[in-house]
C-alpha cells in the first residue's frame, strides 16, 4: 500500500513539473478570470495537475 502512495505521489510530482516545464515554454497558456485561485503565489503550480474551479469556466 505504502508502495503504491508512493508511486502515485512520484507520478503527480513528475506531472506538475511536467506542466510547469510547458508553461514556462509556453506550450501552457492560462486563460482564466485573475482573481483565480491559481493566480496566487505558490498555488500555480497545481493549476494543470488540481484544475478544480479554474479554467475561466463561468
Ligand atoms: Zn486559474
Amino acid at each position: 500500500m505504502a508502495r503504491i502512495a508512493s508511486y502515485l505521489l512520484a507520478a503527480y510530482a513528475g506531472a506538475v513539473l511536467l506542466s510547469k516545464g510547458l508553461e514556462r515554454e509556453g506550450l501552457l497558456v492560462c486563460d482564466c478570470p485573475r482573481d483565480c485561485w491559481c493566480h496566487r503565489p505558490g498555488l500555480s503550480v497545481f493549476r494543470w495537475t488540481f484544475p478544480v474551479g479554474h479554467g475561466g469556466a463561468d
